[in-house]
């Protein structure tokens, strides 16, 4: 067969395995925004299930074996967006070919299974339950990363988990993470420390006034078309927990949850979730239901969300240019507040407990602590009885406040019960993309006074010319540097929390 037959073959064989992930996609999309009660278990589960597995069959088959075999032997030769679609595939094969059938069943009924006791551990405040399981996840996952044909890294004393973070971004190592996170821990840990010793308070109790679900309605709309979310191509839902969920190319939708005490919730999640959308509704058309059609990585997905929602949605600028529209919605009830005091009572500092709860000064403190505690976990210098006390020791030393409990400690967070390691450092990874990206963008534009202006369709431009018309074309280091040469950099990051806090 020529290449050309190959390479038209390969690309059809992976429309029919996106078809499956998308079925599933709109599965998953309806069963937590619209579905009638009685729909959701166990038939609907069941179809999610077949559809998921057909999908996976077709990622591990000999025939998707013989693509990646022929199209290896001549790759030298391959378009870009043919050799993207090789790499990805590729690693989807090699992470699952060598696991067996067996384990591979019985670490999906251990995560299903884990999920439920982390979620009681969580009410009942009760860590010894879930720390067996919790063994039992991280042991399952050492042997599975081990069963990979990967080139991460084999000589890294933190294997296992390089090849966890290889997941979510691709490139990334411990080494590099170490460096990352020391420059961090160098600088938030001290400027956090003067924010709390200046005394200074900023009233916030204004934003506990109620805003009717109408009004926030309108906020939101408000908020995407300022930021430019293209309702042609998506919409917006309400979930516990807000998402974005990509079903297909030209559908992106997204979520939110409104609080009629706290409407900034909102407003912010809809921030967010929105440039998550946005870097999708972006992707070059020529890609559109590939494989390419997605974010590059976890990290890079997070820094257009973090993007939007923290150097936009957060700035003066952006409070002066939006205060009129949003008081005509708002009205009398917050007539005595002005630009500046909503500005300030969104950039509260201080330190807290909750992960999600956050500010963007603390927010990479709490990722740390994980980060940390991931890595002695993998490379077995801890065993998961000592995670408690190890979790509050850390907190007290970066963020001076201690949990009460471990339900707002150690248990808060819901990735370790379905077997998530690796995930937290895309977050923070994310942030810093987001002040990287800022300061190569001012370069090109006065980025702050076109916020001030409403001119963010200039910036969204820039972001789709540099980041979303590639898809996941490029591996997240490529793109970046692709700018102005310089891969991750957490130099940008503290610069920019130091400007903003000090
Ligand atoms: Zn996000």
């Amino acid at each position: 067969m020529s290449l050309d037959n190959t390479i038209e073959n390969f690309k059809a064989y992976l429309e029919r395995k996106n078809a499956f992930s998308r079925a599933g996609g709109l599965y998953g999309w309806d069963m937590q925004t619209a579905n009638p009660p009685a729909a959701g278990m166990p038939y609907r589960a069941k179809t999610m299930a077949i559809l998921a597995e057909e999908e996976f069959k077709m990622s591990i088959s000999e025939e998707m074996k013989s693509y990646l075999t022929e199209l290896e032997a001549h790759f030298d030769s391959l378009s870009d967006d043919v050799k993207a679609m090789h790499r990805i595939c590729k690693k989807q094969y090699y992470d699952n070919i060598n696991i067996p059938a067996e384990e591979a069943r019985a670490f999906e009924e251990l995560k299903v299974k884990g999920y439920e006791v982390w979620r009681n551990a969580k009410i009942n405040n009760d860590f010894k339950s879930f720390s067996p399981y919790l063994k039992q996840l991280v042991d399952y996952q050492k042997k599975f990363v081990a069963y990979r044909d990967d080139s991460v890294n084999t000589d890294n004393i933190y294997h296992a988990y390089d090849s966890l973070l290889a997941d979510y971004e691709p490139g990334l190592t411990c080494k590099d993470l170490d460096v990352f996170f020391a420059k961090i821990r160098e600088a938030i840990v001290p400027l956090l420390k003067d924010v709390v010793a200046s005394g200074n308070v900023i009233d916030t109790s204004f934003l506990n006034r109620p805003v009717s679900l109408e009004k926030q309605k309108r906020i939101a709309r408000l908020i995407m078309d300022t930021l430019g979310f293209d309702f042609d191509k998506g919409l917006l839902a309400e979930t516990e927990h807000p998402f974005c969920g990509a079903i297909a190319h030209n559908d992106v939708r997204i979520t939110t949850h409104y609080y009629e005490n706290n409407f900034l919730s909102s407003l912010f999640s809809v921030a967010h979730e929105s440039g998550h959308a946005i870097y999708d509704q972006n992707v070059s058309e020529a890609y559109a239901d590939t494989v390419v059609d997605n974010g590059t990585s976890f990290g890079i997905h997070e820094s257009q969300s973090r993007f939007f929602e923290n150097v936009i949605c957060r700035s003066l600028e952006f409070w002066q240019y939006i205060y009129d529209d949003i008081m005509e919605i708002l009205g009398d009830d917050f007539k005595d507040i002005t630009a500046e005091q909503f500005y300030r009572a969104a950039n509260v500092a201080q330190p807290s407990l909750i992960r999600i709860e956050a500010d963007e000064l603390t927010y990479s403190l709490h990722i740390m602590i994980r980060y940390e505690v991931e890595k002695l976990l993998f490379s077995g210098d801890i065993d998961v009885n000592d995670l408690p006390a190890l979790w509050n020791e850390k907190m007290k030393e970066y963020l001076g406040i201690e949990p009460a409990d471990d339900k707002t400690g150690i248990l808060q967070d819901v990735h370790w019960s379905y077997s998530s390691f690796g995930y937290f450092p895309s977050y923070s990874v994310g942030s810093a993309y987001a002040a990287q990206l800022l300061a190569y963008m001012e370069k090109d534009m006065d980025v702050y006074g076109n916020i001030r202006n409403g001119n963010i369709a200039a910036i969204k431009s820039w972001l789709t010319d540099k980041i979303h018309k590639y898809g996941a074309l490029y591996e997240p280091e490529q793109l970046i540097s692709m700018i102005n040469g310089e891969k991750l950099n957490a130099d940008y990051y503290v610069a920019y929390l130091r400007k903003k806090f000090s």
